[in-house]
């Protein structure tokens, strides 16, 4: 397939788009990783170069293998940034790293109230997952007892999946997260191995390898992603995609850098949308049973094809980002609504999802 594939994107570039062979090849390739063949590097890369007159060619085929995943359910995560702006790292693209002069919040660890009150605005939301992230390179040792103090009162209170993003995290850090009830633990690759060390110098691809190793030896689910437009090549950004199949992340958000000023990486992020759904698809394909959440930068960089995205992906964030501002829930809601999907607190078993009710309306908070 990846022959046939590669000589079609010759074919095409010498004689003109036809949209039927598109179609046709696409559809053949989602066949082909729906009976369990793992896309190719070459594969990886002709979807990210494809043309865009075959944009929707591309994006029926990666429905193809969302619909037999998840059916057409969205799943909703909620961001709480419980600790903000304090981290000692040194990420490039990342308004609350040491080297960033981003005008930000700046905080410690929330009080549990405030957590508490997080947990609330997320099932108010219908979000299946609530998020708490903090800046750090870890969690500190009273960070590590006030995380695992208020997560059994939250899921006392809510029917919330908890996923915890506190940087590094050893193996006794992971099994006392996984005690305590959190269900996953997110952790992003960011880009490939190769292109690390032009993001970051005060850790390494490895020492982020190694925590989701560790979250995976505790017995929790991995969510782990990266981000789009950082100045990587697409090789790059296929190399983290494979990566994270490798490690069988149940959860992928894929960032479009914000390229956020104060940040050293504030003249990057020249995506354009068609490229951004490409990537998702891509994505898709790769890991045709993970779930997969347009996250940050999904306003700015997808903007009015962002309904599009979600013919790959199955998940968004509603509400904010860590640092910057998402669109209203009543938007994603209505976006939602428009496609004809369904949200969901919690995945359900795929056969279940093949017969979920298409037109279902999205309760609204
Ligand atoms: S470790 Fe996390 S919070 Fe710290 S600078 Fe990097 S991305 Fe930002």
């Amino acid at each position: 397939m990846s022959g046939s594939l590669g000589a079609s994107m010759i074919n095409h570039a010498q004689s003109g788009s036809c949209s039927q062979d598109a179609a046709s090849r696409w559809r053949q390739l989602a066949d082909r990783v729906l009976g369990g063949h793992s896309l190719t590097e070459a594969e990886a890369l002709e979807i990210l170069a494809s043309p865009d007159d075959e944009l929707l060619d591309l994006m029926s085929a990666a429905y193809v293998l969302r619909r037999r995943a998840f059916g057409n359910t969205v799943q909703l995560y909620f961001l709480m940034n419980a600790k903000s702006g304090l981290c000692p790292e040194d990420c490039g693209y990342c308004s609350q790293s040491k080297v960033s002069d981003a005008e930000i919040p700046k905080y410690n660890l929330l009080n549990a109230q405030k957590l508490l009150d997080g947990a609330r605005v997320a099932a108010e939301r219908n979000a299946g997952t609530y998020c708490i992230v903090i800046s750090a390179r870890g969690p500190s040792e009273r960070e590590m007892n006030a995380i695992t103090t208020i997560v059994p009162q939250i899921k006392a209170k809510y029917d919330l999946n908890i996923c915890a993003c506190l940087g590094l995290l050893t193996p006794e850090q992971a099994d006392r997260l996984k005690a305590c009830g959190v269900d996953k633990v997110n952790h992003n690759l960011n880009t490939s191995d190769n292109f690390y060390s032009e993001i970051c110098s005060t850790h390494t691809f490895q020492d982020r390898l190694d925590t989701l190793k560790a979250v995976r030896s505790a017995g929790m689910e991995l969510c782990s992603g990266g981000i789009v437009g950082m100045g990587e090549t697409q090789t790059d950004v296929v190399q983290m995609a494979f990566a994270l199949r490798d490690l069988g992340v149940e959860s992928i958000p894929v960032n479009f850098l914000n390229p956020i000023q104060g940040t050293p990486l504030s003249g990057e992020g020249k995506l354009n949308p068609r490229y951004c759904l490409k990537v998702l698809a891509m994505f898709r394909f790769a890991n045709p049973n993970s779930e997969i959440r347009i996250a940050g930068g999904r306003e700015i960089h997808l903007r009015s094809l962002q309904p599009l995205g979600l013919y790959a992906a199955n998940s968004v964030f509603v509400g904010d980002y860590l640092t910057t501002r998402g669109q209203a829930p009543e938007a994603d809601y209505r976006m939602i609504e428009d496609l004809g999907f369904i949200v969901t607190q919690h995945e359900e078993p795929a056969g279940q999802l093949r017969t979920a009710e298409p037109h279902a309306a999205v309760s609204e908070t």
